[in-house]
């Protein structure tokens, strides 16, 4: 087979099965095609994976992040410390709400934030951390925790990328302050769009209810009043028979991921990139759910450059990659409120050498061996 005729392998793909898509179609029909039985259905079922926490949809994980932040009753006047390594709805919901990002940098071992730099960066105005779990990769959560603790600080759990993902046995979700999860089409669980909210009491599912459509209750037939500013952040029942669909195999999607990526470890091992300097995910098969696969290169060891890299990948053995993530303070908007290189190294190199390679459930190890073997020819061609 030449390598023209190969099947184009994309970074990621979702895995719908018929009988989700004969369930979207009884939807359609039903005619009642926004929030409704199926969202209460979806709630029903992540709260029972949460641990019997209370659970609220949205249309979005940026949503979740920012509904998030006004239960914890984080505003103007307020820090919010973060990582720069992370997709950028992590600081733009903060500056949504009127408070101030404050980074910290990334432990390059794990890619997420360096818990033995979070004291430093505290300070009288800080109100919340929101960690995030890069590639699903949970942080030491007992150490989050304390200090959170000591310095009574909220804490929204950016778990865009952790369904599925745990701590010390137990589901993300299922401890913690308040925790986000995203539904994108490219996350581990997926409704097209969508995210959910895991909260503390019932008051803080009321208020998320409320936030979520327009701060409206309703009352008996023709009751309704409006006592909180809310938005349009509802999703529809449509999605949500996504998400129920894709609950049914979320146990086979983990065990899946996990084998993939004991594929990627081994298809890597003792060849040219390793031997290069390509740097590998730290090895953890114990809490991450391994939402992604990402390598970073050694681009001082490469006459090419990382774009060449993933442009050969997609060119001469048609296979997709991403870029997860560029630092989020080395944007014009966060570099206009006086971000600048230097400032977070560990999340500007990882920044800007990671590649994200395909990792999805319809993925075969034979895939993977595809992906390590191309890897491995470009190194062998482009080192010095
Ligand atoms: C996907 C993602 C989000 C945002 O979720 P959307 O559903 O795309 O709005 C936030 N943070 C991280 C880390 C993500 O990966």
């Amino acid at each position: 087979m030449t390598q023209d005729s190969l099947p184009f392998l994309p970074f990621v793909r979702p895995e719908i099965d018929e009988e989700t898509i004969a369930g979207v179609a009884d939807v359609l029909r039903s005619g009642w095609i926004t929030t409704g039985p199926q969202n209460q259905a979806f709630e029903e079922q992540l709260s029972a994976f949460c641990g019997g926490r209370p659970v609220r949809t949205f249309n979005s994980g940026t949503a979740t992040m920012e509904i998030g932040l006004r239960i914890a009753g984080v505003g103007p006047g307020d820090e919010v410390i973060t990582t720069p390594a992370s997709w950028v709805a992590t600081a733009n919901v903060i500056l949504e709400v009127g408070a101030t990002p404050v980074f910290v940098d990334i432990d390059p071992a794990t890619r997420n934030i360096d818990l033995n730099l979070l004291e430093k960066a505290i300070t009288p105005r800080t109100k919340a951390i929101i960690p995030v779990f890069l590639a699903g990769l949970p942080v030491d959560m007992d150490r989050l925790y304390d200090i959170a603790r000591a310095y009574k600080l909220r804490v929204i759990e950016d778990a865009a990328q952790a369904f599925g993902a745990t701590w010390r046995g137990e589901r993300i979700g299922k401890l913690g302050d308040i925790v986000s999860f995203s539904f994108h089409a490219n996350k581990n669980l997926t409704s097209i769009e969508g995210g959910a909210l895991v909260l503390n009491d019932a008051d803080e599912a009321e208020l998320a209810r409320k936030y979520r459509l327009q701060g409206v209750t309703r009352k008996g037939f023709d009751g309704m009043d409006c006592d909180v500013l809310g938005g349009k952040y509802n999703l529809t029942d449509v999605a949500a028979r996504v998400g129920l669909g894709q609950l049914a195999h979320v146990e086979r999607f983990l065990a899946q991921r996990k084998k993939l990526a004991r594929a990627y470890f081994a298809g890597f091992e003792g060849g040219a990139a390793v031997a290069l300097g390509v740097g590998l995910p730290a090895a953890e098969f114990e809490n991450g759910n391994w939402h992604m696969f990402q390598i970073t290169l050694p681009l001082e060891r490469l006459t090419i450059d990382r774009a060449a890299v993933m442009q050969k990948l997609h060119d001469v053995y048609r296979i997709g990659s991403g870029v997860h993530y560029p630092a989020i303070h080395l944007f014009t908007l966060y570099r206009a409120r006086g971000f600048a290189p230097g400032m977070f190294p560990h999340a500007e190199r990882f920044g800007a050498t990671t590649v994200t390679l395909p990792l999805f459930t319809l993925m075969t190890e034979r895939d993977v061996a595809r992906v390590c073997g191309a890897v491995n020819e470009i190194c062998e061609q482009y080192g010095k």
